[in-house]
């Protein structure tokens, strides 16, 4: 009976090594590969838009980025990306003399690629100009060739007056990165004097693990659309730690009406965003506050307990149906002090039965570079 089975062990692994090597003398190691498969960040609706997962800021080989154009759209497509800009340096090609400075060959190489992966892909490059004023990306442009690439501030203001032309949606990028320069984290007269032209369109308030604070004020006080990229230069996965739940890589959340360009496009100009890096989020209060109101809930209390003394406190059950992470402390009122809601998850909240709300901070938010979300929760 035992040399049966082994008989028996002996023919099915023999045939299973044989439909695996196909006969030909190769072996596939198929359990090596790494499953490929698109991840879905959920976020409800928020107020009747869509949330679309936005990165308008990434490099490749045709700059001074380390990838082919087409690693980003796989990137993309993998970690649940909405749309996508390639936003190659224009004044600078440390690649030159490997790769033909061509500054609208990265967008024309992934056109078909992103169609097949059903992600909306912009047209944009980055505008990199001395510091102050630094760099600027322009999305939505025409031709990326012919900008002017002098470097007096005529020619600055040239560069960026050309994006506008071409109808480009124009952000400033990175505005604290060299904060040792003078002027260089300053609402400068450049700026202004974009802003006023029309010339001016959003600030990068948010690029890769940077929150540069001072710059959601000027997009709340100016009236600009506040932006959030990862301005990636190397592989994501090189950069981020994509193992831990709350880590992706950063990106604008933009409410839209419908998930085309031109929906996105609309969202833009009508400042419809959200900046989000890891735990983080920073907008426009309006935005931060509609966006936290269609991922959390907060459901009647399913539970009154009656202590000893004849103190009642009413439990509750708060949810967050979304992949964005939030953490909150109690401002006002008698209850749980302190809340962190991972993503897709709940938490028990309690407080005593006379207590009608409770109101927190969203310590994970920023609506101002010095406020976080307030946020009041009545109690039923
Ligand atoms: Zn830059
Ligand atoms: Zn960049």
């Amino acid at each position: 009976m035992r040399n049966f089975l082994l008989i028996g062990l002996f023919l099915v692994s023999t045939l299973a090594i044989a439909q695996r090597n196909n006969g030909k003398g190769m072996l596939y190691l198929d359990e090596n590969r790494r499953p490929i498969y698109r991840e879905n960040i959920m976020i409800p609706e928020v107020n009747g838009y869509e949330v679309l997962k936005c990165d308008f800021h990434t490099h490749t080989v045709f700059s001074d980025g380390h990838v082919w154009p087409n690693v980003r759209n796989q990137e993309a497509w993998e970690e649940g990306l909405d749309a996508l800009a390639i936003t190659d340096h224009i004044e600078y090609t440390p690649h030159k003399d490997d790769v033909k400075v061509a500054h609208n060959r990265g967008y024309e190489l992934l056109k078909e690629g992103t169609a097949k992966n059903n992600i909306i892909l912009v047209k944009g490059t980055e505008i990199t100009r001395n510091t102050p004023p630094g760099h600027f990306n322009a999305i939505y442009i025409g031709d990326a060739s012919g900008y002017i690439e002098g470097r007096s501030n005529e020619q600055d203001r040239a560069a960026v007056m050309k994006a506008a032309t071409q109808n480009s949606f124009i952000f400033w990028n990175h505005p604290g990165w060299q904060p040792g320069i003078e002027g260089s984290y300053e609402w400068i007269d450049f700026v202004d004097d974009l802003s006023r032209s029309k010339a001016l369109h959003g600030i990068e308030v948010i690029n890769g693990f940077g929150i540069h604070l001072k710059a959601l004020d000027w997009c709340i006080d100016k009236g600009l659309t506040v932006m959030g990229s990862s301005d990636i230069h190397n592989l994501v996965a090189h950069d981020y730690d994509r193992s831990k739940e709350y880590v992706h890589r950063t990106m604008t959340l933009v409410m839209a009406k419908e998930r085309t360009p031109e929906g996105i496009r609309e969202a833009l100009d009508a400042g419809r965003t959200v900046a989000w890096a890891s735990k983080y989020l920073a907008g426009k209060e309006e935005n931060v506050r509609a966006l936290f109101n269609a991922c959390v809930e907060l459901l009647p209390s399913h539970y009154t307990e009656v202590r000893g003394n004849g103190n009642k406190t009413n439990w509750y059950e708060i949810r967050n149906n979304s992949d964005l992470y939030f953490e909150l402390e109690v401002k006002e009122g008698s209850g749980t002090k302190r809340v962190v809601l991972y993503p897709r998850s709940a938490q028990l909240i309690s407080a005593p039965a006379a207590t009608t709300s409770l109101t927190y901070d969203v310590t994970s938010t920023y609506v101002r570079s010095d406020k976080h979300l307030s946020v009041e929760l009545p109690l039923r």
